[in-house]
């Protein structure tokens, strides 16, 4: 086995302080307790993020309480307004936020603005937000009587956040909750918490009123906070499928909304007729794209009959060619993992998959930078099969690994058995077959020749199984139904004093 080094975390002089942010402005812990935070590539610490209190989390959300009611009232016009500014100043800063991500995440830069990007498109589509919470309206429903639906703001809505995306998945959820005139408490990721203190600035910079927008850092005593707070009306999560159903299971307890998003075992077929050096480019940079810790990664490849060999090759090929460092570099392709215990367990996946018989065509221990940043290279296992521990767990790393199978049936049936459904992709060129596999696959995201496809903001985001607990997907349509209740009024008026009152104008009644 190669041996990974694992020197002692160097603490830095200037480790920055991370509080919260509560009614607009930083406020700093005072639980004592707090986390450390990594630069992954320098194997660094850079941060020590504070961790609330259940009266800290208390503190904003009652904050949060105060600024809901002028916030709701802000006409529909001023909060569209203030939306095309939110966006105007993220996207200009764009660059910045980029790099809170690629400093505390690892991910490499091109990839940290294409997280930026894609959150953009969800604040965009809340640009329009006259236009998605439009009711219905029927009049003379009965005689005299018109009938119409409006939707309404729950109140305090809450988002919990994985650390794999740091400043996007945060967007998927406050922007259409704050749109829709919800005022917000975020509990991101303790292991890169900066890109939403940054958020929280840039909103506030952007114009957003005080106590609207409010961060809590902080672990399972935040969380729990959060859950069983009484004044919050619900909770979006992302996260891994063990809390995930935990968040479901408590907030909903507590009378909450709540959405729940978990983990993954995406699979990617490829067909014996598929175009394999797109395939091929697909499955690497599916695979081993962020290292690999993406929820909508491609962990598991499915080749079918003699597409196998041909493409198993076709990967290995380019596996040389993809340079793993430091982000910040220009033509680096792969960062480091975001923690050293992340990387390590991940690395016992190489071993574990040997010992249960798979083939370790290639070692990301053998091919990791120089340093003491979290690098973790390429591996490829080929020959892996449903009862190894490669196949069964998500191991959220750049690890790929291949199943040969005979047919698409198989091919199929696999995906099914899995207890995960989030996203998963075909690659063949038959439209018929294609048709076939959206027709037959449970997963919530279907790419065909797509390898990662994620729904564009104007659709929403969410999987299957145990990869969704709750029955709403994030942004897009169903983000605007979680984030709003629907009222119906029924109305009568008085019959107008016609007799008495001259309008000024003929009366055709
Ligand atoms: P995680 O579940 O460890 O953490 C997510 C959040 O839950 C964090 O804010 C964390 O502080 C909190 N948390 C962690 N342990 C907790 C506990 N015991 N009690 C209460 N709260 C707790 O997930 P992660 O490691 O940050 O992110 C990676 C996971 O997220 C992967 O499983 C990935 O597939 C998943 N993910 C899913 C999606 C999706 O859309 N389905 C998107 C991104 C990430």
């Amino acid at each position: 086995m190669t041996e990974l080094a694992t020197p002692p975390v160097e603490r830095d002089q200037d480790v920055k302080r991370i509080s919260h942010w509560i009614g607009g402005r930083a406020v700093e812990g005072q639980s004592g307790r707090s986390g450390p935070v990594y630069n992954p590539a320098l194997g660094r610490q850079t941060g020590e993020v504070d961790f609330a209190t259940r009266e800290e989390v208390d503190l904003a959300v009652q904050t949060a309480r105060k600024a809901f009611p002028a916030w709701r009232a802000m006409s529909l016009s001023k909060r569209t307004a203030l939306f095309f500014a939110i966006r105007e100043l993220f996207d200009h800063q764009r660059e910045d936020i980029a790099r809170f991500l690629t400093a505390e995440h690892g991910k490499v830069l091109s990839d940290a603005l294409g997280e930026v990007a894609r959150g953009l498109e969800v604040i965009e589509y809340c640009c329009g937000i006259p236009e998605l919470l439009k009711g219905e309206f029927s009049e003379q429903a009965s005689t005299g009587i018109d009938v119409y639906s409006i939707r309404q703001p729950l109140g305090v809505v809450a988002g919990i956040t994985p650390f794999n995306f740091p400043a996007m998945v945060p967007m998927w959820m406050w922007a259409p909750a704050l749109a829709c005139g919800n005022t917000f408490v975020l509990k991101p990721s303790e292991k890169d918490p900066s890109a939403s203190v940054y958020t929280a600035e840039l909103l506030k910079e952007a114009g957003v009123p005080d106590g609207v927008f409010n961060v809590v850092h902080g672990d399972k005593v935040a969380v729990d906070s959060v859950l069983e707070h009484p004044d919050i009306a619900a909770v979006s999560f992302v996260g891994s499928t063990p809390i995930a159903r935990y968040v479901y299971e408590t907030g909903t307890k507590t009378g909450k909304r709540v959405q729940a998003l978990g983990g993954a075992k995406n699979h990617m077929i490829v067909l014996p007729d598929a175009d394999i050096d797109m395939a091929a480019d697909a499955a690497v940079s599916a695979a081993y794209g962020s290292a690999g810790e993406r929820c909508m990664a491609i962990s598991q490849v499915v080749a079918v009959g003699d597409a196998a060999d041909r493409l198993v090759k076709a990967i290995e090929e380019r596996l040389p060619k993809i340079k793993v460092g430091n982000g910040l570099e220009a033509d680096v392709e792969m960062g480091p993992l975001v923690t050293r215990e992340h990387r390590d367990r991940v690395a016992s996946y190489i071993d574990g998959a040997r010992e249960q018989g798979a083939d370790v065509l290639a070692d990301g221990r053998e091919n990791t930078p120089e340093g003491e940043g979290f690098f973790l290279g390429v591996s490829l296992l080929d020959n892996v099969t449903p009862e190894m521990d490669a196949y069964k767990d998500e191991i959220f790393g750049p690890v790929l690994g291949v199943t040969r199978v005979g047919t698409y049936d198989e091919a199929v049936q696999l995906v099914n058995d899995n207890p995960y459904g989030n996203g998963t992709a075909i690659f063949t060129r038959d439209g018929g077959v294609a048709r076939q596999f959206q027709f037959d696959v449970q997963a919530g995201m279907v790419g065909i020749n797509v390898p990662i496809p994620v729904p564009v903001a104007y659709y929403s985001f969410g999987g299957w199984k145990n990869s969704l607990f709750g029955d709403s997907h994030v942004y897009g349509p169903e983000g605007i139904n979680f984030y709003t209740r629907g009222k119906v009024v029924t109305s009568r008026w008085p019959e107008p004093a016609t007799s008495k009152v001259d309008l000024g104008f003929p009366q055709t009644r």
